[in-house]
């Protein structure tokens, strides 16, 4: 799988299992054959990859399948439509050819909006009039770069937005090794002050080969780059990957080399629920990283069946903030894949929101949603009024293809069921929102 394997972490006890291999998980032995059967079934459809960690820490086996952290990382039936499970089910057990059985998997798939909002063939930057793959620069201020070797994760989320590029449907081609071309793109655009690696999850990759993405940046003494960003679940996954992994040491102190070069070192940690910040490995992961200057800011879409409940993100923020984390997004589920598993209602995620948010300490009020990652823009929902005898939500960007719409009020139709903004109308009898004059959804 050349650089798309787990680097550093196999030799001190990394087992991942996948569709191949799954049934040699000894906790679900005494599962019945047809839920085993069903767990592969839907890991035809989407990606499936689980590892020993999440398996012997994380998910709490005496309440499977209702565990939050078993539903987050094992697909199910459910996520599949009825007559799709019927059919997968049907074609897999009358021994159809390998053929047929993928071409029903794509077929199936393609109803599933594989590529959402434009998210990786939307934004990519020019330089010298050359198409600059693998980067993203969408939002003035931060340039998304995606590292080849980094396109895959400790542990696939069922949700997960990206589900195409990991189930192989989108290739690999986006991804960039090429870090002189980011070098020479952000000398030419002082505008961006971050650049954000992401992935699939940039931990996965050894610390030699990340240094080689970040120590060219630090080189160039770039002066208007002042954060270099890093999304990544590892804290959950595999937390080891800051602790007693080969190239832990090395791991940290390359952070120490960024904020030692006057740059602020942020790691975008993806957290779901609050059991993921429970185990001693996370805690002295989060010390061990804090210890380098760098800062870790948290982040998660709000799911149902894994966190759809007002006590797990009051939970989740409150110990964030007592282990030194800076809760930063709550985030919608995107429209794509098994959305119609995981997505909650508008209406609802904003009382999640809002009764977390009543509860918690203001040093957890840095977070900030529930947030849609739209085309025009990161869409926040501030919460429900009626106006004028109207039942409106009212909504800003808190980021926006063009920055002038960011933090402008606006207004959308009420409605009780609506779970993205292609579900949304504007209130008030108007014909657009007032973005869409410039920009399409
Ligand atoms: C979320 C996001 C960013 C970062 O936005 P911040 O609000 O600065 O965290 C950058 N680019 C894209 C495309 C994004 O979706
Ligand atoms: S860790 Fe992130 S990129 Fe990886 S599967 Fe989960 S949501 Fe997707």
């Amino acid at each position: 799988m050349g650089g798309i394997s787990i680097t550093g972490a196999t030799k001190r006890g990394f087992r991942a299992y996948t569709l191949s291999n799954y049934k040699e998980i000894p906790q679900i032995q005494n599962f019945t054959q047809e839920q085993q059967e069903d767990i592969g079934i839907a890991a035809r459809i989407f990606p499936f990859r689980v590892n020993n960690y999440v398996i012997d820490e994380l998910i709490n086996w005496d309440n499977v399948p209702n565990d939050p952290m078993f539903r987050l990382t094992f697909p199910n039936k459910d996520m599949l439509l009825p007559p799709h499970y019927k059919e997968m089910k049907h074609l897999l057990h009358t021994a159809a050819s390998e053929e047929e059985v993928q071409q029903a998997i794509h077929k199936i798939r393609l109803t599933l909006n594989p590529h959402p909002a434009g998210q990786l063939d939307k934004n990519v930057p020019e330089l010298n009039g050359k198409v600059l793959e693998g980067m993203q620069h969408k939002y003035n201020e931060t340039v998304l770069f995606f590292p080849t070797q980094g396109q895959t994760c400790h542990t696939f989320c069922t949700f997960c937005f990206r589900w195409a590029q990991f189930t192989g449907m989108k290739d690999l081609k986006f991804a960039s090794r090429e870090i002189e071309t980011l070098v020479s793109y952000l000398q030419e655009h002082p505008e961006v002050k971050d650049v954000l690696f992401t992935g699939g999850d940039p931990m996965t990759m050894s610390a030699n080969l990340l240094k080689r993405y970040i120590e060219p940046i630090l080189e160039a003494d770039i002066r208007t780059i002042e954060n270099i960003r890093i999304g990544t679940k590892s804290l959950s996954y595999w937390p080891q990957r800051f602790v007693s992994d080969k190239d832990s040491e090395d791991i940290l102190s390359l952070f120490s080399n960024v904020t030692d070069h006057n740059k602020h070192m942020a790691i975008m940690g993806h957290f779901n629920h609050p059991v993921e910040l429970t185990t001693d490995t996370v805690k002295e992961a989060i010390k061990n990283i804090r210890a380098t200057g760098a800062q870790i800011r948290t982040q998660s879409p709000l799911i149902a069946h894994i966190n759809d409940d007002p006590v797990i993100w009051e939970q989740m923020w409150r110990e964030q903030v007592r282990l030194g984390c800076i809760p930063y997004y709550m985030f919608m589920v995107r429209n794509t894949g098994a959305n119609h598993y995981f997505d909650t209602p508008i209406s609802k995620a904003w009382e999640i929101f809002q009764e977390a948010y009543q509860n918690v300490s203001g040093l957890a009020r840095t977070v900030r949603g529930p947030s849609m990652s739209t085309d025009p823009g990161k869409i926040n929902v501030l919460g429900t009024q009626e106006i004028n005898g109207e039942k409106v939500f009212v909504l800003e960007f808190l980021q926006g293809r063009d920055c002038r719409w960011v933090r402008k009020p606006f207004f959308a139709k009420y409605s009780p069921t609506a779970s993205w903004l292609t579900d949304l109308e504007p209130a008030f009898g108007k014909e657009k929102f007032f973005f869409e004059n410039t920009s399409t959804i």
